[in-house]
Order: C-alpha cells, then structure tokens, then sequence
C-alpha cells in the first residue's frame, strides 16, 4: 500500500491484480456482469489490505491431536456499511473474506436546492460503540456522502471507521480527511479531478449505473 504526504489518513493499494481489475473496470465495454464480478473481486483484495492491522488476542484450539495456543481477531464481529446503493456491490466481496461481518446500510440522496446529502435510511447494529466499521463506496467524489455517512455513524457511537472505495478524487479524500482525520481511507486509485458534474476524471463513469445496468 502507499501513502501520499498530502493526504496522511489515505491508503492506495497497488496490488497488481487490483490494478489490473481496475483498468478492465474503467473500460466503457465492460458489460454489467463482469462489472459486478470485478467490483467484488478488488472488493475483496482491498479488504485483505484494509484488515491487515486489525487487533488479534490469544484463543486456545483443539486440534485433533491435541490443544494448542492460537489467535482470533479480537472484539465484536466487523460492521459493513454499505452507502446505498453503489456501496452494495462492494458488500459480497468483503464477506467473502469476514463471512462473519455485519452489514448495515445508509441510504443517502442528494438534496435538490440544498445540493447537501440527506438521510434517509440509517440501519447499524446497537452496540456501535464496540465495534470496527467498514463504510463501502465505490467512488468517493466530492465527499459529501462520505462525510455525512460518517458523521451518522459517529452520532450512532461509532468510534473505529475505515472507508472502502475503488475510485477517490483529490477534492472528496480532502473533504473527507478535513472533516474525519481519524478515518482511514483505502482506494484502488487517487485519480485527477472532478468534472463538472462531479464526476471522477478518469474514473469509470456511473457506478451505480454500471453495477445494476440501469443506464
Ligand atoms: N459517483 C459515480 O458513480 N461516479 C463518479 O465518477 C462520481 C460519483
């Protein structure tokens, strides 16, 4: 993984078969099936990455020839939180690493005459206080999701919250670090810019779109 100086909270992870999977996603031809296949696919190498300093405690095991000393992750079971929808494609891919993670859900839409983010499905589990989250997003644009999902969560008690996206703009990862410096940030890609529609330049257009075939 590599970190830049301007953005200390923010993790790239250059695996080449995540690299690789992200050109083939950016590719305009990729059909919606393989487009799914592969967001669940760097879904689940990015959170390899993401896992690798979660805490362990020591936990005895009964092999079949005898008790032995090993380890277990400690605390309660990790939290993934999708941000709806684009988020869901994220969820089967990180499971299949945690099959045991929780999964909530924040449901956000953008208002029209305020351009803000509002709320409108919030799920987490009840003792949030106690637990690691994941908040999933493909692309982390102008931040304004990010930041509102993390705020919720935070009011709901959360104090341990990493962010998972594929695609993240400079102008949504500083947002993003201003508002949350202790959220660490994990992305396949720290592209250039926003357009004026704020979409991500590369990027890899709709994502949601692009998941769920809806354009
Ligand atoms: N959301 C997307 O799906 N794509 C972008 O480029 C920006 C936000």
């Amino acid at each position: 993984m590599d970190t830049t100086p301007e953005f200390p909270s923010l993790q790239i992870v250059r695996h080449p078969l995540v690299q690789h999977k992200l050109t083939l996603l950016r590719d305009r031809g990729t059909p919606t099936k393989i487009f799914k296949e592969l967001v669940e696919e760097i879904a689940t190498l990015m959170a390899y990455e993401a896992t690798s300093d979660l805490t362990l405690e020591p936990s005895s095991v009964e092999t079949p020839l005898e008790t032995t000393q090993g380890v277990r992750v400690s605390g309660k079971k990790l939290t993934l939180v999708p941000i709806l929808r684009a988020g869901l494609g994220l969820v089967e891919g990180v499971l299949r690493l945690v099959p045991g993670a929780r999964v909530g859900h924040i449901g956000l839409y953008r208002d029209h005459n305020t351009l803000e983010p509002v709320d409108y499905y919030f799920k987490v589990p009840g003792d949030a206080a106690e637990r690691d989250f994941f908040l999933l997003d493909p692309m982390l644009a102008t931040g304004g999701s990010a930041v509102s999902a993390v705020d919720s969560l935070k009011r709901a008690g959360a104090a341990r919250i990493r962010f998972l996206c594929l695609v993240a703009a400079p102008e949504g990862v500083r947002r993003l670090a201003a508002a949350h410096p202790d959220v660490s940030i994990y992305c396949a890609s720290l592209d250039r810019e926003l357009n004026e529609q704020g979409y991500i330049l590369p990027g890899l257009g709709d994502a949601g779109d692009r998941l769920f075939g809806t354009r």
